[in-house]
């Protein structure tokens, strides 16, 4: 059992991924993690949208780094998880250096699955056309614009969105609570895109208000000023 204070002395990343962290070494066999966490060598780095640079200073030669885009906090807990949990096993598989080959992201994947993070790819996989649908830019910038109070009322939303080990069922509460049609009207300047896959459009409009709730409660104050980095949400890892 790994514990999060091994995590946070071990780690340099953003505190805010540790929970993740721990998540995921729980998760993979035993002799795997207790190596990792031991393995000096190793290192997991992020960044954040507001930093233009960072500097490390490491008492061992690394030799395995992970860097972790900061925006993926944003997204749901198991997404965050899939990312790490995809990594790790990148490094255990020995994929050396970034490479955009289908056949090495698949391997990375049928790894995450073999240890057992079925959730984490799922929540992953349901979730990535979301943030590639226009829809998502939509309710993004729908929700900057509201009136912080009406933003209030959602939150009641936001752990069960961000915690569901099933979307499917959480989206349909929250479709039915939003009632998309009626707050952007079905005649929406993005019409082309609806018209074939208006259901995705629609998931993916919550989904955007929703990274931009957990922004909010992550960034405190300043989270106006972060929400462009939800506007570049990532694809893919
Ligand atoms: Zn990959």
């Amino acid at each position: 059992m790994i514990d999060i204070k091994q995590v946070a002395t071990r780690f340099v990343c953003d505190e805010r991924f540790f929970i993740a962290i721990s998540h995921v070494l729980d998760g993979i066999p035993q002799n795997i993690s207790e190596r990792l966490i031991n393995r000096q060598t190793f290192q997991i780095i992020s960044m954040r949208e507001e930093e233009a640079g960072l500097c490390f200073e490491f008492l061992h030669k690394i030799k395995h780094l992970i860097l972790l885009n900061g925006r993926i906090l944003y997204q749901p807990f198991y997404y965050i998880t899939h990312i790490i949990a995809h990594e790790i096993a990148h490094m255990i598989l020995k994929h050396e250096g970034p490479k955009n080959d289908p056949a090495i992201e698949k391997e990375a994947d049928d790894q995450e699955l073999k240890w057992g993070f079925e959730f984490e790819y799922h929540t992953y996989s349901n979730i990535k056309p979301l943030i590639e649908n226009p829809g998502c830019k939509v309710g993004e910038f729908w929700a900057i614009q509201i009136p912080e109070v009406a933003l209030d009322n959602l939150n009641t939303h936001l752990k069960a969105w961000d915690w569901a080990r099933h979307h499917e069922t959480v989206f349909k509460q929250l479709l039915k609570d939003l009632d998309v049609s009626t707050i952007i009207g079905k005649g929406y300047v993005l019409k082309a895109e609806r018209e074939n896959d208006e259901y995705t459009f629609d998931k993916a409009f919550v989904h955007g208000i929703m990274a931009l709730l957990k922004c909010r409660l992550l960034d405190g104050p300043d989270w106006k000023e972060k929400y462009g980095a939800l506007l570049r949400a990532p694809s893919a890892p």
